[in-house]
């Protein structure tokens, strides 16, 4: 692709590192901001700037939020003793839109995927395994993916929790093998979680 203006080739580039973006939606998308008021450019430059320099994680539950501790976290209306671990923030908000569940979360910030050199310590594992030590906890509730990567992060952890006093539970499967969470229907995936059934009876037959 030739450019006529540096800065113009500067911003596309930049624009196309975002997945899913080619050169040529890149460039659409930079004319796009070049024939909008200047300020609305500026003011999406500040908010990404601001969310890069000034996200901050939980500490309970490591879900994104602009406090040492989120929402969910910190209000008295959830129950601390019911966790459900997740994926990351998109599960919490498709299970927060489904009503069905009061208790906390756990977000891992990924699934192992040898593939993808991810492997446990790079998850928010320890961290999870160390709030059950606490004794507070008394279910853990996996709502991963049912991929084969998601699968292995949830026997990992169980393994991880073996000899703690502790139920754990799995969303019972009215979500299709391979189907993310956050695109189960509401009514599907907050059946899933009233329906969850002990993780050892997800691991029969498997
Ligand atoms: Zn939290």
């Amino acid at each position: 692709m030739e450019f006529s203006s540096k800065l113009l080739e500067n911003a596309v580039n930049e624009v196309s590192q975002l997945p899913g973006i080619g050169k040529r939606t890149a460039l659409r998308l930079v004319l796009h901001l070049l024939r909008q008021p200047e300020q609305q450019t500026l003011e999406l430059a500040e908010s990404l700037q601001m969310l890069r320099t000034q996200v901050r994680y939980c500490k309970n539950c490591n879900n994104i939020s602009d406090r040492e501790l989120c929402e969910i976290c910190s209000s008295t209306k959830r129950d601390r003793t019911l966790v459900c671990v997740v994926e990351d923030i998109r599960d919490v908000m498709a299970i927060e839109n489904t009503g069905q569940f009061k208790g906390v979360y756990h977000v891992l910030g990924g699934k192992i995927s040898p593939m993808d050199g991810v492997g446990p310590s790079d998850l928010n594992i320890v961290s999870l395994v160390e709030k059950v030590k606490l004794g507070e906890i008394k279910e853990i509730i996996f709502a991963l993916s049912s991929t084969m990567e998601g699968d292995t992060t949830n026997f990992y952890i169980f393994k991880q929790l073996e000899g703690h006093s502790i139920k754990t539970s799995t969303i019972a499967r009215g979500i299709a093998v391979g189907d993310e969470l956050e695109y189960a229907d509401e009514v599907t995936l907050g059946r899933s979680i009233l329906n969850r059934i002990p993780f050892e009876n997800s691991l029969k037959g498997s």
